[in-house]
């Protein structure tokens, strides 16, 4: 039985992005719900920080996509503190690390739901299933790839995670290849339900380091990172930080203007 789209969580508009006010535990219910039920399409999820938001108010296809997002979720205390400044309360920040994955797997697990992981160099998706898998046995992995596939293979990638009974679909492509990847290919997924994790796979992988839970709750996460991978993430913070706020403070003031 098909059954209807679920309902969807109060939203408040960041620099032309939804952002959904909604905690981590209501998020697992919904993926919950979504795992259940047969719908048209998969559900969707994935997240914005400040570096997100800041690409979605220049790139409007990535803000379409992510826009197309059932739940988009504030990861990163700027986009919550930009969500109450424009709109009212976002109860908290939702930062999937390891734990919360560890927590949405279990309870893949629980339901009997299998899980295939997308993203990251080849090796790292195996090793991400390998890790899951060693300390749950009950959860199945129905397959993995890596996220460097060419245009003309992403037929065969869709054909693979179909044919592999998968229920989630992780995606760790980083925006904004992510979204626009799911985005394209939502309505020919056979999943339940896919959520977007950005760089998580590298991290749960042993890939790239992984802050320090004190580091994430004092919400200076964005420093561990820059100081663990200057060269790819100095542009992203050093200039992103200031043009985000720049953009929130002249939404605040003109919202009339903002796209
Ligand atoms: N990635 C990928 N295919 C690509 C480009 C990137 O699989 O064509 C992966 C990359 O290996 C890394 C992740 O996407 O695992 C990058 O995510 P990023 O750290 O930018 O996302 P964040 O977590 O910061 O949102």
């Amino acid at each position: 039985m098909t059954v209807g789209a679920p309902s969807i969580a109060p939203r408040v508009d960041v620099l032309g992005v939804p952002v959904a006010r909604l905690s981590f535990e209501q998020l697992l219910r919904r993926l919950d719900e979504a795992l259940r039920a047969e719908r048209e399409r998969p559900d969707y999820y994935t997240y914005v920080n400040a570096y997100c938001a800041t690409l979605a108010a220049r790139e409007s296809p990535y803000r379409a996509s992510v826009s197309r997002a059932d739940v988009v979720y504030a990861d990163g205390i700027g986009v919550v503190w930009a969500a109450r400044l424009l709109g009212g309360p976002c109860p908290e920040r939702i930062n999937v690390g390891p734990i919360e994955l560890g927590r949405i797997v279990d309870l893949c697990a629980e339901r009997g739901a299998s899980v295939f992981l997308l993203g990251g160099a080849p090796g790292i998706a195996d090793e991400v299933a390998r890790r899951l898998v060693a300390e749950r046995p009950g959860l199945r992995i129905a397959g993995v790839h890596h996220g460097y596939f060419a245009p003309e293979e992403e037929a065969a990638v869709v054909r693979q995670i179909n044919g592999s009974g998968a229920a989630l679909l992780i995606v760790g492509l980083g925006p904004p290849k992510q979204e626009l990847w799911v985005s394209q290919h939502l309505a020919a997924l056979q999943v339940r339900a896919t959520w977007c994790m950005g760089g998580l796979l590298d991290q749960v992988a042993g890939a790239v380091a992984y802050p320090p839970e004190w580091v994430r709750r004092s919400h200076v996460q964005w420093l561990y990172r820059l100081a663990v991978e200057p060269r790819r993430l100095w542009r992203r913070y050093l200039l992103g930080i200031p043009e985000f706020i720049g953009r929130v403070v002249h939404q605040r003031l003109r919202p009339e203007r903002q796209a």
